[in-house]
């Protein structure tokens, strides 16, 4: 085992739905994610409302 936090997580684009898997370390999972498909920028971390 490892000290690395890795996070292995799905996304899921909530403007086209479009999925990706990604895998993050914990300091860019803080930043802004650019869906691929619609370039929609999200927050990987819920509860944070609205930029839309
Ligand atoms: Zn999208």
């Amino acid at each position: 085992m490892s000290n690395a936090i890795i996070l292995d997580s799905t996304i899921t684009c909530p403007v086209c739905g479009h999925r990706k898997n990604e895998t993050m370390s914990l300091n860019s999972y803080l930043y802004f994610y650019e869906c691929e498909h619609c370039h929609a920028r999200l927050r990987p971390k819920e509860g944070d409302c609205c930029d839309l």
